[in-house]
């Protein structure tokens, strides 16, 4: 019997985690109309007919209700895009009960986790181009960690909890961005677009399509832009991103399928980048947005179903990787066991026995019954919060074959 440390948690094959960039305390009008319509709320509108959240729970989140989603909370009044421009409302988060009240909805839904995106975003100037983001305007350390605690302390205002995990903004990182953010006690930060291996053929070692640690922090890859048309998707047919998905399938052989295919097979991480909304100040459609890339995310979400995944939101799959990045098993005898920790009294994690012919259980050391193992595939696991002091035995209970 080979007991050992599944990579993800129920031993599935690979992770799956929704992420929902520039949730904020912001609506961007673009119809005449007075009632509210689809696209122009970024979150302001908490659960009202139209609202961001009404979108995509009935387009996207009641149809697949496995799929967790990462918020990426933006604290304070946003810069817009230039100066002189301005968001129809844009306010902080504590600004309004109502949008309070929402964050605290959210953040009581166990499918939804909300973490960090900065205070303002950046900084506005003459031109576009020229935004500079949030972590680029920080001239030193000491600025930058300032910065994070006032956000943070926004954020518990609102939610009555520190964030425990967030993303740069625009994917920048500044001069100080890893020293900062493992200063400013987070447990995990989604640092690079890591898509980009994908999408440019980027060698850069930066990037990467799993876990690690950078200076202890748990470093999440985002690997899958919800943008990236499938060709199945004949409505987007003429638009520039069926183009570009056709570009990239005649002349780079590469589809949105056999990228999300790959990630699988080498039991990476499968993270779907999106937008709340796709309306900016300067009048430009922001992608990927959750509104244009609606009927992608359901055929992705529908290839994803029929694979053995776990739903997971970022907090959920740094704790896992922490757990079995901190844990050994030491064997004691042929059936008895400790996990062995330096860190951890307790740990929940999934151990596997690879056997296609018995059926094992779990008992403590007192031969007292815990749980059966599972079978998936000819693999058997257990995920069990186990306690690092004590041991543990597992017992044949049948032979199937
Ligand atoms: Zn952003």
């Amino acid at each position: 019997m080979k007991l050992e440390i599944a990579k993800w948690k129920d031993n599935a094959v690979a992770p799956v985690i929704f992420m929902v960039d520039d949730i904020a305390n912001i609506a961007m009008k673009q119809s005449n109309s007075s009632s509210l319509q689809i696209g122009e709320d970024w979150g302001h509108y908490g659960r009202d007919k139209s609202s961001m959240w009404d979108f995509l729970s009935k387009n996207l989140l009641d149809k697949f209700p496995k799929i967790k989603t990462t918020f990426f909370l933006v604290t304070d009044k946003r810069a817009p895009m230039a100066l002189g421009e301005e968001y129809t409302y844009n306010k902080s988060i504590i600004e309004d009960k109502k949008f309070i009240d929402f964050l605290k909805y959210l953040n009581s839904n166990k499918n939804v986790e909300l973490a960090y995106h900065g205070t303002t975003h950046g900084k506005a100037s003459v031109k576009h181009e020229k935004f500079l983001q949030e972590w680029e305007t920080f001239s030193s350390l000491d600025k930058a960690i300032k910065e994070i605690k006032r956000g943070k302390e926004l954020f518990k205002q609102a939610i009555e909890s520190y964030p425990t995990g967030g993303k740069y903004c625009g994917y920048e990182e500044g001069n100080f961005g890893s020293d900062s953010i493992s200063k400013s006690a987070f447990k995990w930060w989604a640092y690079h677009w890591d898509g980009i291996i994908w999408d440019k053929n980027s060698k850069d070692k930066k990037y990467n399509y799993d876990l690690e640690f950078n200076q202890g922090v748990v470093d999440i890859p985002t690997t899958v832009d919800g943008s990236t048309l499938s060709l199945r998707i004949f409505k987007k047919l003429f638009t520039r991103k069926y183009l570009k998905s056709l570009y990239m399938y005649i002349i780079k052989n590469k589809t949105i399928e056999r990228h999300i295919e790959s990630l699988y097979q080498n039991q990476q991480v499968i993270s779907i980048q999106e937008h709340s909304s796709p309306y900016r100040t300067d009048g430009k459609i922001q992608y990927p947005n959750i509104v244009s890339d609606i009927d992608n995310l359901n055929y992705i979400f529908t290839l994803l179903s029929k694979k053995d995944v776990w739903y997971a939101t970022c907090d959920e799959l740094a704790d896992y990787f922490i757990g079995r990045s901190h844990i050994e098993i030491s064997m004691e005898n042929d059936n008895t066991f400790k996990l062995i920790s330096k860190i951890f009294n307790m740990v929940e994690t999934t151990l596997t026995i690879k056997d296609n012919k018995n059926l094992y259980a779990l008992y403590d050391n007192n031969d007292n019954f815990i749980s059966e193992f599972k079978v998936k595939k000819n693999n058997l696991y257990l995920t069990y919060d186990f306690n690092t002091n004590i041991s543990y035995k597992i017992n044949r209970i049948y032979n199937i074959s």
